[in-house]
């Protein structure tokens, strides 16, 4: 008998690397190919249009129709150029990943002999109506309005994915409301320009734009196609919900920035040249933690762009995977027992005048501002941090976060000696002190030379969800398979809305008479002392800091659905309300989508799991059983029955731990359904959701333990999944 994982080892064995080669001579001969960059506008647009679309870029206004006329003919002409066949308007809803829907370049002439001819005007590239109506808006969109329509982001720029113009879009229902993931980062990116600005120009007058950058880092895993393909899990969840630890997992640490397999080494390569098709500037790649699993990173970009790649080269990976017979895994959590996947979010801030606003100065009033952004950002962390929290979240990241190996589901800050040093130095200098220039200066001693000393900075803590590097700040507990957006738009949003208020704070103080220095000096170390409780070194895996963080007042929910309510706290609301972000409706709205999403991938996990176990494990575990209960009855045969059940012992003892494992299974999935039947009664999104967190999602660990056993005693070649080992080292 040969089982489908037999056949899958066999199939997966025979896999070899492809011969990858690359496009051009070098990266620069081809990078941007696929992208309607500056390079290809200067070719196809008058200098005039150009002009008028950079500049609407760069203030963030909308195009007038007529220039859009104009850049559609232009991208229409390239796009045809490039081979091209249709367009779409490519968008990111509030399910995973990206959308769009393809239309054929053609039309009629209008001649009366039916010709046709390829046309694209302004009006198709600006707007469009997809028939939407299925995708989540937590009510916002009734069926019979269910009307949303995308309308085109300039910013970030067309690009061409096989035969298809793709034309970033926005997607927004037609009262306004935002369905989908970009609108509400743009509009935050926008607020923390304009709040940042104003902060600036108390430095540098001269400040007239402030800019978000995001570089990510991905993580991710590599599964030999065939292996993916005989587990139902994988294929339905994304994760294993069974598996026994493999005997050998991460514990040598041998995999870590390991020489790359050389199936995975092709497979790279060639991600790396299809991005750099895509103006993708792919700088790192190396293996991670556990076996299997791998990351790369490009060069950061500003945010909405930098989002955009991430989306885009999730999809050219899960194609490319395929390619090579590999199954991309973005879960944050495919394998229990080892690593999950993250997608650290490095973010900084900078102007248009080239200052980095979180690298130190080497001025004193360079510093000044290094210390205000800094110390503003701890701030909105501090307030917003259960809100941040909420904005990572998600069934798959929950498995990540709080549990095992991974950092908890608690926010801090991690800054390092240096900078802690300088925030105690301030915090402790005399109330009474009049800070003099002199003063200023001399805190500039102790700033000045922190980036050599951070350069080679030994103490980053990465046990940390939210540390300072440098340069920057790295969001480490957005998930793999998450749209940076969520995360970006609720920190950006939170800046906003602390350095506003940090703004209007120095403005009393100076209407009083303080001086400018004097003012942000004093606000500065009153909101070092109040958002003292965020600031955390030490080890974020240990059981101490959940006691020391319950103590500190920090958000502590371990609850996916309860997390969520930090969206729609007052304070949240008033936060995204006074920014413009998001109103109080929208954020209603997109709650009952996560909701909703949470029920649906547990209760489709639930179903998957009960599917296994009563269809994959127990019949092959009874088969099992009757093996064994056919040798005994045959010792008797040969042997007289003392001897027979002597030899017969372990047989039997055998038998009844099988037995044993199998009827918990069975009661435990037969529970788990009643509960699910229950769980399914509830109207209320978030009820539902936290029925499914609290009576479905714990019967999956306690069923997985009986099968995880039965895994280590039934016979090898009967076992029907992959096993961890098979999945985890044969690539
Ligand atoms: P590590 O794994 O050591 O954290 P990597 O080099 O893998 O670092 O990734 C660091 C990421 O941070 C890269 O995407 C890099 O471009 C980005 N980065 C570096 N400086 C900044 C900055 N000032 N703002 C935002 N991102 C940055
Ligand atoms: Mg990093």
């Amino acid at each position: 008998m040969t089982t489908l994982r037999f056949t899958a080892i066999e199939k997966a064995t025979q896999h070899l690397p492809l011969e990858i080669s690359a496009p051009d001579k070098l990266p620069s001969d081809y990078y941007g190919k696929y992208v309607f960059n500056k390079k290809q506008m200067a070719k196809f647009l008058s200098k005039e249009t150009m002009r008028t679309v950079l500049e609407a870029i760069d203030k963030g206004t909308t195009l007038q129709r007529e220039i859009a006329d104009h850049v559609a003919v232009g991208m229409k002409m390239w796009a045809l150029e490039m081979g091209a066949t249709h367009y779409t308007h490519w968008f990111q809803p509030l399910t995973d990943g990206t959308a769009e829907k393809h239309d054929s370049f053609i039309d009629y002439a209008g001649g009366s002999n039916l010709e046709v001819m390829e046309t694209f005007s302004g009006k198709l590239l600006a707007q469009q109506e997809p028939d939407a109506s299925s995708f989540p808006s937590g009510g916002i969109r009734n069926t019979f309005e269910a009307r949303g329509y995308t309308a085109w982001d300039p910013s970030s720029p067309a690009f061409i994915m096989d035969d298809t113009l793709c034309i970033p879009t926005v997607f927004i229902s037609y009262t306004g409301e935002a369905l989908d993931y970009k609108t509400p980062l743009l509009k935050a990116l926008s607020a923390l320009d304009k709040a940042a600005v104003e902060v600036c120009k108390l430095f540098d007058p001269n400040v007239k734009k402030v800019y978000s950058y995001l570089g990510w880092e991905q993580e991710y895993f590599l599964v030999d196609q065939a292996l993916y393909e005989a587990r139902p899990d994988l294929v339905l969840t994304g994760r294993t919900l069974m598996g026994h630890e493999s005997a050998k997992n991460q514990q040598l640490e041998d995999h870590y920035f390991g020489a790359i397999p050389p199936r995975v080494a092709a497979f790279m390569r060639e991600v790396e040249f299809e991005a750099y098709k895509y103006g993708i500037p792919l700088k790192t790649r190396h293996n991670e933690v556990a076996p299997n699993q791998y990351e790369l990173a490009p060069i950061f970009s500003e945010t909405n762009l930098a989002v955009d790649q991430n989306l885009l080269i999730m999809t050219l990976m899960n194609k490319i995977a395929t390619k090579h017979h590999f199954k991309l895994l973005l879960h944050e959590k495919p394998f229990a027992g080892i690593n999950g996947s993250g997608k650290h979010n490095n973010w900084s801030l900078g102007t248009d005048t080239g200052v980095g606003l979180f690298t130190p100065g080497k001025t004193a009033n360079e510093n000044l501002q290094f210390v205000t952004f800094l110390v503003n950002t701890l701030m909105a962390v501090y307030k917003y941090n259960g809100l941040l929290k909420a904005s990572i979240m998600s069934a798959q990241n929950a498995h990540r976060l709080g549990a095992n190996e991974a950092p908890p589901a608690i926010i801090s800050v991690f800054l390092g000696k240096q900078i802690s040093a300088v925030l105690d130095k301030i915090e402790y200098s005399s109330e009474d002190d009049e800070i003099t220039v002199e003063e200023l200066k001399k805190m500039k001693l102790g700033v000045a030379h922190i980036p050599e000393v951070l350069i080679d900075n030994t103490d980053r803590n990465r046990t940390s969800p939210f540390a300072f590097t440098g340069n920057r700040f790295e969001f480490r507990a957005v998930g793999s398979s998450a749209n940076c957006s969520s995360a970006l738009t609720a920190l950006n949003a939170a800046i906003a809305a602390q350095l506003t208020e940090f703004k209007s704070e120095i403005d009393k103080k100076m209407k009083k008479g303080m001086k400018k220095e004097e003012a942000v000096y004093d606000t500065i170390r009153l909101y070092i002392k109040a958002c003292k409780p965020i600031r955390f070194e030490g080890n974020n895996y240990s059981e101490e800091w959940k006691m020391e963080a319950e103590k500190r007042g920090l958000d502590c929910e371990t609850s996916v659905p309860l997390i969520y309510d930090a969206y729609t706290s007052d304070q949240s609301v008033e936060m995204f309300e006074s920014t413009g972000v998001m109103t109080k409706k929208e954020l209603e709205a997109r709650n009952e989508v996560k909701w909703e999403i949470y029920t649906k991938k547990i209760q489709i996990e639930a179903r998957v799991l009960g599917d296994l176990c009563i269809n994959h494990i127990i019949p092959v575990a009874t088969q099992y059983q009757s093996v064994l209960l056919d040798n005994i009855c045959k010792m008797k045969t040969v042997f007289n029955e003392t001897k027979a059940a002597e030899l017969s012992k372990e047989d039997a003892s055998l038998i009844e731990e099988i037995a044993t494992h199998i009827a918990a299974i069975k009661k435990n999935v037969d529970d788990m359904v009643e509960a699910r039947k229950v769980a399914n009664k509830i109207e209320d999104a978030r009820e539902k959701a936290i029925a499914y967190h609290d009576t479905v999602l714990p019967y999956f660990n306690v069923i997985r333990y009986h099968v995880d056993k039965l895994e280590l005693v039934v016979d090898d070649q009967m076992w029907p999944l992959p096993k961890y080992r098979e999945l985890l080292f044969i690539n």
